[in-house]
This record gives C-alpha cells, structure tokens and sequence, in this order.
C-alpha cells in the first residue's frame, strides 16, 4: 500500500541533479563540482546542487550584462515586457502543488504553509506588473516660465538577488519580480541549503521564453558564488535577505564596486499583549506569529511581552495551546511545525534551550518522538521567566521558541520592546485603540501590526529599523532601488547665461 506522502513524491520526483541556468541553459558548476542537498525531516541525501564557482558568476554576470546592454528587454515595449511577466505567474499557478512539495521536501516547512506562500510568488509577478503599468511614474516640476523639470525613471542594470533558505520560493520572486518588471537583468544566487525552487523557477522563466541572458541562477556557497556576485564590477544592485552580519559584511565588500544594496535583515520582534486586550485573538495570533514556518521567519513574535495583570492566565493558555501544536513530517498535510533546515541550525537552535536555563529562565519544551528522531526537531518551545538583558531576549534565535516577559505599564512595554539591536516588526494588542496607535509609533521597527497577525499589504514598504535592514521594497518603494531616477532639465524661455569670456 503506498501511503499519502509517497504518492505526492511519485508525482513529482525530484531532478537528481541541480545544475546552474546561464544565459538560457541549464549547465553543470564549473569543475563539476556539486553540493549534497539533504532532507531535514530524514537527514538523508535528496540529491545534488551544482556548485557555482567565480567562473560560473562571472559567466552568468556576462549573459546578464550582454542582456541588458544589446538585448531586447530594457527596450522593449512595456505591455511586452509584462506580457511576459503576467505569463511567468501563470504558470506558478500550474505548478502550485509541486512548488509546494519540493519546498516543504527541501527546507521542512508544513506543506499546508508552503502551498500559502507559493500562493503568494505568482502575485508577487501580477502585483509588480500591475505597479509598473500603473505607477511606474515620473514628476514634473514647473519653474515659473523658464523650466519644466522632469524624471523618469530607468532600470539599473544587473540586478545580483541573494536570498535566504526560509521561505526561499517566496522570498526570491518578492526580488526577481520588481527586478524583471522594472527591465533590469538578474543573477539570482539562492540558499544553497534549499536549491529546488529557486531550480523550478529558472525552468518557469525558462518556458516562459524570456530573452536569453535576462535571468539566471547560480547555486553555491555564499562565501564563493556569493561573493563574487557582491564583489563583480557589471552588478550595480545586491538584493539581500538574510542574516545581519551576512549582511554587514556584504556592504562592506560591495563598496569598492560602489553597489546600491537592499538589506533585509534578521529580527527578533516584540509582541505586546494589554490587559484589555481580546484574550482568545492575541493568543492565535502570538501562537502562529512564533511557531509558523518552523519559527524561521524573520517577522516572527520572538518576545513576547504580557501585561502583568494577565500574566499567569495568558501563559497558562500559552502552555496549553503549545503543548498540542502538530510536529511532524513536513509532507503530511496537518503537520504544524515540522523541522529545522539543517543540523547546524538545529544545534544553533537547540543551544539556546541551555543558553536559557543557564541565564536562570524556565525552558518548556517536549521530548521528540521516536518517529521523528532522525530529523532535525526542535518541539515548540516556551522559555518563561526571561528578562530582557538576557541572550534569549536579545539574539535572533529563529527556531520555534518564544522568550516570554512581562511588563507593568505602556512606558514600561515601550521601553523594553525599543531596548535591542533590531528593529524589524512589532505587534501590539489592545482595545484601547489610542493607546494601539500610540504604542505602534514609539516601538522602533519598519513594520508594526495593531491586533492583527502579519498580514502584508504587497502596496506598502517592507523593510526593517536598526540592525534588521537598510531601505524598503514593496509597492512603489521598490522602485527607488530597482530604476534610476533621472532629471531632465527643459529650458522653455531664454534664461539667464553668464558671459565668461565675452
Ligand atoms: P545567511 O545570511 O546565512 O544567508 C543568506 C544568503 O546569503 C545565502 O544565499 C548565502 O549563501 C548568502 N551568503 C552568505 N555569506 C555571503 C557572503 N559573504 N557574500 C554573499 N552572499 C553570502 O542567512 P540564512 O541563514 O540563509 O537566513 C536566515 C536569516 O535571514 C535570518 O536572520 C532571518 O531573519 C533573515 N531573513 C530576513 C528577512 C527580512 O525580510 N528581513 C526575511 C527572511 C529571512
């Protein structure tokens, strides 16, 4: 009898070699050289990545570069130019199911939450598109009868897109939609611990039929392929998701090549709950916020912060609510936290379970059953009694683990929540609307929720405060970043020239 998850893997069986698409090719890593691509759920092999090398960016750069320089697509007519990308979301719609499958098999993510977030790669192309069509416009400035000044807007160039292994599906279109759509070439070099959607991508873009050279994927190490593509001169834009100090040190090699660079950062986000707040709300929404996808999410309520006056009801529902959420394997449909990326990360995360008992906090967490042994399982796991100075409190531990404190006042909540390096989102709930508003301005981050869980608006800017990122995408933000403004300058009348000389 073949079981339900066997059946969804015949159907969409697994390349057993990953290789690189350059310049409308699918071609191997300079060397041959490979990456073992393995399956967090059993830590056995998948299959294998084409290990992109400095010769393999500078080939995929020099395809993207010729593209941009002599190729049709920064030239071509704008309803072209979407066509193309309305097409490119068609047919991630076709291949949902799969998307979904080859996510949840290669980074352990609930297969119910990667078929949302595949959901939400074919809008990234339609939004896009639609925001190009409609609001991909330029300012014009009157100066009296003497001038009219006015921009436009034009695309950059080479477009380096480096993203992260959660979420990667998503993440990656969220970059190479708004890239493509603006007409800039791209070099996209993926998670090389979660290579198989970023793969299925170039083989959409390929049916798609882009011109040769508009879009191209190199996997590899972040430290080679990575790198390289930071450091190439012909790149002008580095797209990053991921951690800060990646980040950090991605500025710092980008700046002899003098590269506009987009940062999107690590976090470790409060949740405030008052006492006035809708119990049975803020508790769904603290429950998910921290242990959806696997609690790798740089949006995730890693602190929570409970009203005093609240405190031992809300916790005590907390340790009931966490204690059933689902564990298992990432392929079976009620499956709510599955497992970690890697092993590294795991013992990354599971380390802060004893970073917390030895800074004196109380660590809830379960045992992992015998079935899941072999994956990299870290149970949901609530660490009580923390303080705000802690490791806990203050690191990005991005695993299914909440540190969990209390506070007496709004000044107290506003305080503690401002008082770390990040700054990437917020949530507050309340029923004093007021208060909601006044909260949501004093906590420093990008992006604050008032009783609400992290719905995005696509039309309003994404980014990051403090240490979790540099500039906004989304919605017509994006744009600053992916088009050159210009300035044209009109004379209309007979101005005013100095005579030098004369
Ligand atoms: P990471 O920084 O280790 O790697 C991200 C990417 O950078 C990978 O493709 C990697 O190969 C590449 N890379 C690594 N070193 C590089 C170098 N020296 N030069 C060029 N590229 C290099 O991050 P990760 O562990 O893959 O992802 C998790 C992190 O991402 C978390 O901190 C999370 O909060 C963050 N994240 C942020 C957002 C956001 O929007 N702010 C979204 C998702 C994830």
């Amino acid at each position: 009898m073949v079981s339900s998850r066997e059946k969804v893997a015949l159907k969409h069986e697994t390349q057993d070699n990953i290789l690189l698409y350059i310049n409308g090719e699918f071609t191997s890593a300079t060397g041959n050289k490979t990456i073992i691509n393995m399956n967090p759920f059993t830590n056995e092999r998948i299959n294998e990545v084409a290990e992109g090398q400095v010769e393999d960016i500078n080939k995929a750069v020099a395809a993207a570069r010729e593209a941009f320089d002599h190729g049709p697509w920064k030239t071509m007519k704008l309803t072209k130019r979407m066509e193309y990308i309305y097409r490119i979301a068609d047919l991630i719609d076709e291949e949902v199911e799969k998307i979904a499958y080859l996510e949840a098999l290669d980074t352990g993510l609930p297969i119910s939450q990667t078929k949302k977030m595949v959901g939400r790669a074919s809008e990234n192309f339609r939004f896009y598109a639609r925001m190009v069509e409609s609001r991909l416009v330029g300012d014009a400035y009157q100066v009296d009868d003497e001038f009219i000044n006015y921009t436009i807007n034009t695309p950059v160039g080479v477009a380096g897109l480096i993203t992260p292994w959660n979420a990667p599906f998503m993440l990656e279109t969220w970059k190479v939609a708004p890239a493509l759509a603006t007409g800039n070439t791209v070099v996209l070099k993926p998670a090389e611990l979660s290579p198989l959607s970023a793969n299925l991508l170039a083989e959409i873009i390929h049916r798609a039929d882009l011109p040769k050279g508009v879009f191209n994927v190199v996997h590899g190490y972040g430290e080679t392929a990575g790198d390289a593509l930071v450091k190439h001169p012909d790149v002008q834009l580095i797209s990053f998701t991921g951690e800060t100090k990646t980040g950090s040190t991605i500025i710092k090699n980008s700046a002899d090549t003098l590269k506009s660079c987009s940062m999107e950062l690590g976090g470790k986000s409060p949740i405030i709950v008052f006492d006035d707040a809708d119990f049975e709300r803020a508790m769904d929404a603290c429950v998910w916020g921290i242990y959806s996808f696997n609690g790798e999410r740089c949006t995730a309520n890693s602190r929570l912060f409970v009203q005093e006056s609240i405190k031992d009801e809300f916790v005590d529902a907390l340790k009931k609510r966490v204690a059933k959420i689902k564990m298992g394997d990432p392929l079976e449909a009620a499956t709510e936290v599955g497992p970690l990326i890697d092993k590294g990360h795991y013992q990354k995360v599971k380390s802060y379970l004893d970073i917390a008992k030895e800074e004196g906090a109380e660590v809830i967490t379960a045992d992992i059953p015998e079935e899941m042994a072999k994956g990299n399982f870290v149970a949901p796991t609530l660490l009580l009694n923390a303080e705000n100075h802690m490791r806990i409190a203050q690191e990005e531990i991005f695993g299914p683990v909440l540190t969990v404190m209390t506070f007496k006042d709004e000044e107290e909540a506003i305080k503690l929540a401002n008082d770390i390096n990040y700054g990437l989102a917020g949530y507050v709930w309340t029923n004093d609307i007021k208060r909601g508003h006044r909260v949501a301005h004093k906590v420093e981050a990008g992006m604050l929720w008032v009783n609400a869980q992290n719905v995005r608006d696509l039309r309003t800017p994404f980014g990051g405060s403090k240490y979790s990122g540099i500039g906004r995408e989304g919605g017509h933000y994006g744009f600053e970043f992916y088009t050159e403004q210009k300035i044209i300058h009109v004379s209309i009348a007979e101005h005013h020239i100095q005579q030098f000389g004369k």
